[in-house]
């Protein structure tokens, strides 16, 4: 199976919001629709989103999600210690960014992920990898090859240790971990351009 990964580019941030689905199929997933509705509506070109997946509860990931998951019915997915973060804008870095107290919209519901989730013929395996915040996880394609990071590995970087929920003895076990992942698996990070676990792992001494 081939599977088609779209980027979208989202906010002020330029952070990569991903439309994944199967070749054929009327249906997708998307991960972490961080803002400009309108601009990921378009991009889902009338595809029925079947699942919202985010990485993590940071609001440069979310913002989008509210309308995306009214206008679909679609399930919004988070890992269970970011629950807290969806509608609380002083841990989830929206307050200190923007400088105001609260966020616009309705209120944002969000189910725990298990350690796995189907959705859009889709098969992720859920890893959890705690250190940007408390409940980051790692969604990963086994038999496609492909990892989608969050803002936990980047591109040459990592995620930042120093926001809430923030651990570096947490971020070096969950990078060990998603090390141990075959060297030719794609990553695709919240932040900047894709790579590989095989590119990323030679810059650490882990
Ligand atoms: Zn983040």
């Amino acid at each position: 199976m081939s599977i088609n990964i779209q980027t979208v580019l989202c906010g002020m941030i330029q952070e990569n919001c991903y439309i994944v689905s199967v070749p054929g199929r009327a249906d997708c997933v998307v991960i972490d629709p961080g803002d400009e509705y309108p601009k990921l509506r378009q991009a889902l070109a009338g595809r029925r989103v079947a699942a919202i997946l985010l990485t993590h509860g940071h609001f440069d990931h979310i913002m989008a999600a509210g309308e995306l998951a009214a206008e679909h019915g679609a399930p919004v997915y988070v890992g269970a210690q970011d629950v807290e973060m969806l509608n609380d804008a002083q841990i989830n870095g929206y307050a200190h960014l923007m400088g105001v107290p609260g966020m616009d919209g309705p209120a944002l519901t969000g189910e725990p992920y298990g350690e796995a989730l189907s959705a859009a013929g889709l098969d992720f395996r859920v890893l959890p990898t705690p250190g940007h915040s408390k409940g980051s996880v790692c969604l990963y394609l086994q038999d496609e090859g492909v990892l989608f990071s969050g803002d936990t590995l980047f591109c040459a970087g990592f995620g930042r240790l120093d926001l809430h929920g923030g651990s570096v003895q947490d971020m070096e076990r969950s990078l060990r971990a998603l090390f141990t992942l075959p060297g030719e698996t794609r990553v695709y990070p919240g932040h900047g351009e894709a790579t590989t676990i095989g590119a990323e792992r030679t810059r650490y001494r882990l």
